[in-house]
């Protein structure tokens, strides 16, 4: 088949290669000249495990190609995949104007019958909307279907997340549509992937619903900890514990410093706007927005605690990106926490293994960035882990107190042991281990 991807983000350059591996013949646009000149030169413009080597074969197999001419990808194509981003608008809704402006370009340049699929995180009555804005712009009577196709990768694991997923999901109107997009994901058919048909509705609350939920078991849990910290519990063993229960389950149990990312943050905030739009409260979703932004706050507080004063202490902290295994950096934690040390009068070297540059962009100059994590620790008042990546997991602590001015590890993922870093000659705070 005949594909194009409109956006080259970590979401749509994900779905354009995975398609053209599946065998379809794939262009991805983006309007973003630099990005696509990049691609253009073989060049991965984020990082994502593996993902250089599927766009490599498939643009060697003539499968996979790159463009900012939109009109001529939708042109050419049966299949067009909106994949672009949807950042959340200053009251918490999903700003949809990068929506609204693909719909218009899909719009001029439909020649055809095509199905267009909603592959960004839209709110619900999303589709109906982009069918409407693409009737009222078309130059010339076409046939189209509009199909809501959320996407649950994760970044990190997005190639194997999109090639065995848990689920697809399909949300589309008509049988036609459906059968088109059945083809699309035929290979994942073949390895028997649950698909879930439904309506455009649906669908569109299925990827919201999926998301608030598990930001809630994530929040669940950093509240557990927080208690424990109260109680003189120990979260890893609660959250151990509970999730040994079948019902329950141990995924997403991790205490830590609050959710950030591309999507739980804009799509917890977007789903409680959706339920005040439509007269109903998500009660449960306001309460994790609410939570999670003071579980980030509360790091700062904890650190502040342990050091006693900010003013003039020089901080090493690592792990910059959201989470590991990516270079995003959007809404991640450490921007709340490295924000609030510097307000306290705290002087940041920083290290990440990918996010470095990404980071620049945030932070600027405002905090100082180290190629390697012992040089970042040198003369440190305090070591701060704030995102897990596993090159953290096996540090060499007795090497890092001698570098340091002071022996304390502030762990806000739990990635060691109290007695560990104890028997190392640290003081030790955890998440949620009084
Ligand atoms: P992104 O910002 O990385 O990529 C979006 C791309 O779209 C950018 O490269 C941008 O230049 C391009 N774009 C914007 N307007 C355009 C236009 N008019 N024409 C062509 N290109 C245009 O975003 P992302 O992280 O890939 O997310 C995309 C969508 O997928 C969002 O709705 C997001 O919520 C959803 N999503 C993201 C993830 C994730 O892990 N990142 C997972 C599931 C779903």
């Amino acid at each position: 088949m005949y594909i194009t991807v409109i956006g080259s983000g970590y979401v749509g350059l994900v779905t354009a290669a995975c398609l053209a591996d599946f065998g379809h013949f794939v262009t991805s646009v983006d309007k973003d000249a630099g990005k696509i000149k990049r691609l253009m030169n073989g060049e991965i413009p984020i990082y994502e495990p593996g993902l250089d080597e599927v766009v490599q074969r498939n643009v060697q197999d003539k499968r996979l190609t790159f463009t900012t001419d939109l009109g001529a990808g939708v042109a050419n194509s049966q299949v067009i995949f909106i994949a672009v981003g949807t950042p959340s608008l200053e009251d918490g809704s999903a700003d949809l104007s990068q929506v609204e402006a693909v719909a218009k370009e899909i719009a001029s340049a439909m020649n055809n019958y095509k199905v267009v699929v909603n592959k960004s995180t839209v709110p619900v009555g999303t589709g109906r909307w982009v069918r409407k804005i693409i009737t009222d712009n078309l130059k010339s009577k076409e046939d189209f279907d509009v199909v809501s196709n959320p996407e649950f990768l994760r970044e990190g694991t997005a190639l194997y997340d999109f090639t065995h997923p848990d689920r697809v999901v399909i949300g589309a109107d008509s049988e036609k549509a459906k059968e088109i997009m059945r083809e699309v994901y035929r290979n994942l058919y073949l390895i028997e992937t649950p698909f879930i048909l439904t309506n455009v509705e649906t669908a569109e609350l299925i990827k919201y619903a999926s998301n608030a939920f598990l930001a809630t078991k994530i929040t669940f849990i950093n509240e557990m900890a927080n208690l424990c910290e109260a109680v003189g519990g120990d979260v890893q063993v609660v959250a151990k514990a509970m999730g040994l229960d079948g019902r329950i389950g141990p995924k997403f149990l991790h205490a830590g410093p609050g959710y950030g990312g591309s999507c739980f943050p804009k799509d917890t905030r977007a789903l409680a706007k959706i339920a005040r739009k439509y007269g109903e409260r998500v009660s449960i979703v306001d309460a994790v927005v609410e939570a999670n932004e003071n579980q980030k706050k509360r790091m700062v507080e904890k650190i502040r605690k342990v050091l006693g004063d900010l003013q003039s202490k020089k901080i090493a902290l690592l792990g910059l990106a959201f989470k590991p295994n990516t270079d995003d950096m959007r809404e991640a934690p450490s921007i709340t926490i490295v924000n609030g040390l510097l307000a306290g009068g705290a002087s940041i070297k920083a290290h990440d293994p990918e996010a470095m540059v990404e980071a620049e962009k945030v932070f600027g100059d405002r905090i100082g960035y180290c190629q390697d994590v012992y040089d970042t620790a040198k003369g440190a008042d305090a070591l701060v882990i704030v995102t897990e990546w596993n090159s953290y997991r096996r540090l060499d602590l007795p090497r890092l107190r001698e570098l340091m001015k002071d022996a304390i590890l502030i762990d806000l993922r739990n990635i060691y042991t109290p007695q560990e870093a104890q028997a190392a000659g640290f003081r030790y705070v955890g998440v949620g281990r009084s």
